[in-house]
């Protein structure tokens, strides 16, 4: 493959030895010219991937209404920061907003805020939210101090992981380096070294796959960190696990489907499955309160999808009526996403359970 990311790769692995998986997908991904976020809109039927706010408005209107609630349950801060990680078309942030339009002073307290690396999907977003007062960061930090309500759907996945394999010699990290055809193939670090491996998963057989996510970590500590000193209410959702446990989740999607890990840098979505174990010991060691994770399918149900799709099909179209009930079945199915989906919700000590995992 001759793309410039890929150049750019192999020059990069030529000068400095192999990378890790995380190096090798923050550039993939996040490369400032050439990373697959900076280049285009991946989203919908004509890009590789749809998310649950691009199948149905349903999905925004609800979690909208959750962090709702949570403003309420917290004594409704003014000002309180509503903030979206990883925002794509802005879809679910305006849905989010539609749906809470009539809640009393909640508009008037908001602040909006967008976190988003990518110019490409900040202008999508900016289309979306016409007319809504946005302010754009590339980090959680930048966002200022203060009440927080905080929305993450399918974020933490597009972080950088490292791997870790155990070999007969202990373990080693795996790497991006190059074989003698200068294709871009997975090694091992010869130095083997477990600190990163939990202690649970430290016998685990050889061959064995540990991924760690740092940044997930670090957001999830930081919004902890906010949380317990101002309060409010942070909720990740994302497809996962409860771990610890061993496994290699890394995947490429590309035109909707699996695409080769590391053929074509910078062309395919890479993402991992998410520890929800370790996030919430994250957002735990920042001082805040974790509750679940519970299943995306059992979150919207309680939350009241059902009623939701019902009061939409009323005034639907029949075509338009079998759709929402096909999106209904999508994002809470045990076939489509209702099961491999989880949510997290992160919030201040003292709160009470958040709507949905009482
Ligand atoms: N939440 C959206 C989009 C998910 S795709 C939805 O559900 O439809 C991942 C999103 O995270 C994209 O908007 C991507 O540009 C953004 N993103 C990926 N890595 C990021 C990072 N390190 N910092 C900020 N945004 C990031």
């Amino acid at each position: 493959m001759g793309t410039e990311l890929a150049d750019f790769l192999r020059r990069q692995i030529r000068q400095t030895g192999p990378m890790t998986v995380a190096e090798w997908m923050a550039l993939c991904l996040g490369h400032p010219r050439h990373g697959y976020y900076m280049t285009r809109d991946p989203l919908g039927a004509a890009g590789d991937f749809t998310t649950a706010p691009e199948i149905s408005q349903m999905f925004g209107e609800l979690l909208g209404l959750w962090a709702a609630q949570c403003w309420l349950q917290s004594g409704q801060p003014d000002p309180v920061h509503l903030v979206e990680l990883g925002p794509g078309r802005g879809t679910l942030m305006a849905d989010a907003l539609r749906a809470t339009r009539r809640v009393p002073g909640f508009h008037q307290a908001l602040r909006v805020h967008l976190v988003e690396t990518s110019h490409t999907l900040r202008e999508r977003q900016r289309q979306t939210l016409a007319g809504v007062e946005v302010t754009w960061h590339d980090r959680l930090a930048e966002v200022p101090a203060g009440p927080l309500l905080l929305l993450a759907n399918e974020f933490i996945d597009a972080l950088p992981i490292r791997q870790f394999e155990r070999t007969t010699r202990g373990w080693a990290e795996r790497k991006v380096g190059l074989d003698e055809e200068d294709s871009f193939t997975f090694l091992l670090d010869p130095r083997p070294g477990d600190t990163l491996v939990p202690p649970a998963l430290r016998n685990a057989d050889i061959g064995a796959v540990v991924e760690i996510c740092p940044a997930g970590q670090a957001v999830a500590r930081e919004a902890g960190e906010r949380l317990a000193a101002h309060g409010g209410a942070a909720l990740f959702i994302d497809y996962g696990y409860a771990g610890p446990s061993a496994g290699d989740t890394l995947q490429a999607m590309r035109g909707h489907a699996y695409a080769p890990l590391l053929e074509a840098p910078g062309e395919a979505d890479l993402t991992a499955h998410v520890d929800f174990t370790a996030l919430a010991e994250a957002a735990r060691a920042g001082g805040a309160k974790s509750w679940g994770p519970v299943e995306q399918g059992s979150l919207l149900q309680s939350l009241g999808i059902a009623h939701r799709a019902a009061s939409l099909k009323r005034v639907a179209a029949p075509d338009q009526a079998d759709g929402i009930d096909a999106a209904l079945d999508r994002l809470t199915g045990d076939a489509g996403m209702g099961r491999l989906f989880k949510a997290l919700a992160v919030t201040g000590p003292d709160t009470s359970a958040p709507a949905g995992f009482e």
